[in-house]
């Protein structure tokens, strides 16, 4: 505009010169003058239309660039990595593939630490470290190259990563980039002075096995992150079990693995009476949890889920510090010494079992014969040869060991006969009806019949009236316990039960 104004005032000083009657040479000096004005105008113009037509390339390139990298890291994003696999799969539909899934973990912290800029600036960073550890990866998949650099990572959004893989015949690649990267990527981050602590978890899920689409590998490879990550010694693998768990579930084991750590978990217990002599035997541990918001959960709530997620060897490991540095301390105090703990079909498969045993005893000045192993039939069921072997180290550790909820299950009188054990517990069922039910009373009798003649103990559990007490000594067994002695009550009371157990009872 202000140049085509100054246009219009030149052409009007030319024809004011000739009206003046100016001379030729004037006339064309001021032609050649309009002239060279609108040729600089022109390019004027040119140049102008020129420069916004390259900015407006380089916006859409920038708009180009965004669509497909993220815009905190820079790295490929999500449509990128779906645009990749259309083709790769495309080309290559019959090869198989794993998606690598990662994520960094206790960064809210950081984002609370730091605020948004500064830890955005965190995270392109981790994503750059990863990338880098991904340098010598080279069957996974190369998005692009910078400064001739192969770019193999693909940030999905917020704190949560992707590799595509290619299988190869080497087995078990991608857990074993997968523990590659949660092993080397985390060093912490000194930022303003303060060290930044993270950590990477890992799933994956493989193409075509667990999924032909891609959001249907993620939601696999997350549920399989979530159960390596918040249950111990579960595979970063996808497997179709892990589709039964729902997150409360899974929650919830996260919950009780770190209330193990924070001491939510809690002993009772129960003593095991000689009901000739008035005696205690033993007294039996039982776990409670005190939940923060469900409150006081008994075994049944969360047991069979610790066995199957694996949290039992934690918990089964804390019972027997617990249940140990007890028996030390009614040892000390002239009491009763004897303690049963439950323990699982799943602890029977732990080798570390008798090294865990073996340290408290040692640590607490405990001999192994104090203790009392109860477990139950089906311990044996799944697999019998590596549990009967570890029963066998048990007893020859010295330890004491029962069979619980005994006539419930199917094993027979040869079965029992090779078990080395000391005693068999008759299951609540068979003991609470025992004095109405003619069935409950041939099933106890031949029970005890049995056990007397492979030389072992019987113990009756669920004694809660004295009529199953008097019948229960008249078929010749002797130990009980139950509600008519004592519900279970809290470990730490143990001591002032026996004394006071013992004043009332001592003839
Ligand atoms: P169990 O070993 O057969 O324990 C007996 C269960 O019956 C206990 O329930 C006990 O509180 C209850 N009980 C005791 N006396 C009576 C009675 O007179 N009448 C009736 N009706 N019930 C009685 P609890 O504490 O809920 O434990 C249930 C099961 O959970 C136990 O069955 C045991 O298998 C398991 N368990 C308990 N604590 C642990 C533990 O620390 N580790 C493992 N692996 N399992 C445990
Ligand atoms: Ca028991
Ligand atoms: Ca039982």
């Amino acid at each position: 505009m202000r140049y085509a104004c100054s246009g219009l005032v030149i052409v009007s000083a030319a024809a004011q010169a000739q009206d003046a009657g100016a001379s030729l040479p004037v006339i064309s000096l001021l032609t050649s003058l309009l002239i060279l004005a609108f040729i600089y105008l022109f390019k004027l113009k040119f140049d102008v239309s020129r420069l916004k037509k390259k900015l407006a390339a380089k916006k859409d390139n920038q708009l180009g660039f965004y669509s497909l990298h993220d815009d905190i890291s820079g790295f490929p994003n999500k449509f990128f990595l779906q645009q990749q696999l259309d083709s790769l799969l495309k080309r290559a539909p019959e090869q198989c593939y794993s998606l690598l899934l990662i994520k960094i973990s206790q960064f809210e912290q950081v984002n609370q630490l730091l605020g948004h800029s500064n830890s955005n600036l965190i995270l392109a960073q981790i994503a750059q470290r990863i990338n880098e550890q991904l340098h010598s990866a080279d069957t996974a998949l190369t998005f692009e190259f910078r400064q001739q650099r192969p770019i193999r990572l693909c940030h999905l959004g917020g704190v949560d990563f992707a590799i595509w893989l290619e299988c190869t015949d080497k087995q078990h690649l991608a857990e074993f980039v997968a523990d590659e990267l949660e092993r080397s990527v985390p060093e912490p981050m000194v930022v303003h002075g303060c060290a930044v602590e993270y950590q990477l978890h890992s799933g994956i899920a493989n193409y075509p096995e667990h999924g032909t689409q891609l959001n249907e590998l993620l939601e696999r490879a997350y549920l399989a992150l979530q159960h390596h990550s918040w249950l111990q010694g579960k595979s970063q693998v996808f497997s179709p079990d892990m589709l039964h768990f729902t997150s409360d579930k899974l929650t919830l084991m996260a919950e009780l693995r770190q209330a193990i750590a924070e001491g939510q978990l809690t002993l009772y217990v129960q003593p095991q009476i000689d009901m000739h002599s008035r005696e205690v035997l033993a007294g039996e541990v039982y776990v409670r949890w005190r939940h923060p918001s469900r409150g006081l959960m008994t075994p049944d709530s969360f047991l069979a889920l610790a066995e199957e997620t694996g949290v039992i060897y934690p918990l089964t490991q804390w019972v027997l510090k617990e249940a140990v540095a007890t028996i030390a301390q009614l040892a000390q105090a002239q009491l009763v010494s004897k303690i049963a703990v439950n323990i699982s079909s799943k602890d029977l498969l732990q080798d570390e079992l008798i090294d865990t045993l073996e340290f408290l005893f040692d640590k607490y000045k405990v001999k192994p014969q104090q203790l009392m192993l109860e477990l139950k039939e089906q311990a044996l069921i799944a697999e019998p040869a590596r549990a009967m072997s570890m029963m066998q180290r048990l007893h020859r550790l010295g330890v004491e060991l029962a069979l619980d909820d005994f006539g419930t299950g199917f094993s027979s009188l040869a079965y029992l006969r090779k078990l080395p054990i000391q005693h068999v517990k008759v299951d609540c069922s068979f003991i609470s009806e025992l004095h109405k039910s003619d069935m409950h009373s041939a099933i106890t009798g031949a029970i005890i019949d049995m056990a007397r003649n492979l030389d072992l103990g019987v113990i009756a559990e669920g004694v809660e009236e004295v009529e199953v007490e008097q019948k229960l000594l008249r078929m010749g067994c002797q130990r009980g316990q139950g509600f008519l002695y004592s519900r279970p009550f809290e470990l730490s009371g143990f001591a002032v039960w026996l004394k006071q157990w013992q004043q009332a009872n001592t003839k």
